[in-house]
């Protein structure tokens, strides 16, 4: 599944065409989850995984992220008790 959150292949955070995919529920279980639903962002390098600001060390932008996600969910595909069920928890 491509992402529904994103048409284009670029960092959604600066639009650097560099990007590695992101799985925005990560975790074995929520990451087939995530690509179920393409739950999922293009991120470059910095800010995916390699520097602090990367989504996998800035909680800010990882929760900011995940908000993104359950929302998508909750209009597109199911009501928030489902979400809970499907990924563990609500973080909205
Ligand atoms: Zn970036
Ligand atoms: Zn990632």
């Amino acid at each position: 599944m491509k992402s529904v959150l994103q048409n284009s292949k670029e960092c959604i955070i600066c639009g650097n065409p560099k990007v590695h995919e992101h799985h925005i529920f990560f975790g074995t279980a929520n990451r087939d989850k995530s690509e179920e639903y393409g739950l999922k962002v293009c991120l470059c390098p910095k800010h995916h995984n390699m520097s602090n600001e990367g989504v996998h060390f800035n909680r800010e932008l990882d929760l900011a992220l995940k908000i993104m996600a359950q929302k998508h969910y909750e209009k597109y595909i199911g009501t928030r008790e489902q979400f809970r069920r499907e990924f563990g928890k609500s973080w909205l």
